[in-house]
């Protein structure tokens, strides 16, 4: 069979404005309400009806499609078998269009109280942890001090005296949430609230713990170990579950985030898992080659430079970087050579560089072009 027109079922243009979507509902609904018509199936299917037309007219997004589209726009939200009416006795605002007035035509679930809610829990404390490149690399194991409520030993959290009990809260007869009535357009409303006087807990204390004022938690020092991970980065944080501000009277504790800050480094700069060193060496050593000591995170090491290194190459040392945080694979250390040009010279080294400048201008008359080129060649 097919499908009516939503704006026709609801009985309005195609520009009707929410308020009269919701009016008008509300009108088909009550009148066509299987309860209030018992084994009648054309009222049951004109209530379908129009709770299909509405789920889809009030909601702007599925509206704006049903628009453009019509029926097949939105079919996919009630699946094969078409509307069912269980999709829809959850709709948020539902309570809010029909108030009271439906008392519990809808089954008592929706109005029934969830109970107390027992005592909050306890707020989530934020450390910085400062660590060293050397440390991000090996991972490390930090003790740290903090200032956190932790349960009262006196009364073991519960805020009462020694001796003395817990009383059901008078206000709330111990659901630890109370109703308000009021009266809205689309008639009496009843908004449930957590209790004023408990906090929703169902509880009170009639003598109060004197360490801790009835809260059932002091604030104390605290020592805790944290173990902190090879490779992790500024931003990162690692969670302590359990280990931020007890909740009062007895609720649950909070956890500890601790943010990981890289200090900077005097050698080294971070670049993802690798690490990168600019390492200087003298004009000999770059022209000659040499057998270098190259520091690293996890110590100085030997490294070759080959004759006739250029200012600017760079060497890997492979697995010298930062493992990778989840355990796969670890970056290397990047060593950037760069050619350092003397200065403060002395009288013989001046003699020396003048000796060679005059070979090499010699060379360079003779091999001409050939010569720059091979200086060119060195800045690709
Ligand atoms: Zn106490
Ligand atoms: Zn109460």
């Amino acid at each position: 069979m097919d499908k009516r027109d939503y704006y026709e079922v609801l009985g309005l243009p195609k520009d009707a404005d929410e308020a009269a979507i919701k009016s008008s509902y509300r009108k088909l609904a009550l009148k066509y309400h299987p309860d209030r018509n018992p084994n009648n199936d054309e009222a049951e299917s004109k209530f379908k009806e129009a709770s299909e037309a509405y789920e889809v007219l009030s909601d702007a997004d599925k509206r704006a499609k049903y628009d453009r589209f019509g029926h097949a726009g939105v079919q996919s939200n009630f699946g094969q078998g078409g509307f069912e009416w269980s999709d829809f006795s959850h709709a948020t605002d539902f309570q809010d269009i029909f108030g009271d007035v439906l008392g519990g035509m809808f089954g008592g679930g929706r109005r029934r109280a969830r109970g107390p809610s027992g005592p909050p829990k306890g707020r989530d404390l934020r450390i910085t942890l400062e660590l060293s490149l050397e440390e991000v690399a090996l991972g490390v194991e930090r003790k740290i001090n903090l200032s956190r409520q932790q349960r009262c030993k006196v009364c073991d959290g519960a805020g009462a005296a020694p001796g003395a009990d817990t009383k059901t809260c008078g206000t709330c007869n111990g659901m630890g949430q109370v109703q308000q009535v009021s009266r809205s357009f689309f008639g009496q409303s009843v908004t449930v609230t957590a209790c004023p006087t408990c906090s929703g807990e169902g509880k009170t204390i009639t003598d109060p713990c004197h360490e801790c004022s009835g809260e059932g938690r002091v604030r104390e020092s605290a020592t805790i170990t944290v173990r902190i991970p090879a490779g992790v980065s500024t931003g990162n944080y690692i969670p302590l579950r359990g280990q931020g501000d007890v909740g009062p009277r007895g609720g649950p504790t909070g956890d500890c985030l601790a943010f990981i800050e890289e200090k900077e480094h005097d050698q080294f700069t971070r670049q993802g898992n690798d690490i990168l060193l600019r390492m200087p060496i003298t004009i000999s050593q770059a022209a000659l080659g040499d057998d270098i000591e190259v520091s690293t995170l996890h110590g100085a090491v030997r490294m070759k430079v080959p004759e006739g290194t250029q200012s600017g190459r760079v060497f890997r040392l492979r697995g010298k970087g930062v493992p990778d945080v989840d355990g796969r694979g670890h970056g290397d250390e990047l060593v950037e050579i760069m050619v350092w040009t003397p200065t403060n010279l002395s009288a013989e080294e001046r003699a020396l560089f003048e000796q060679l400048d005059e070979l090499q201008q010699k060379r360079a008359k003779k091999e001409g072009k050939s010569f720059l080129d091979r200086m060119l060649e060195a800045l690709r």
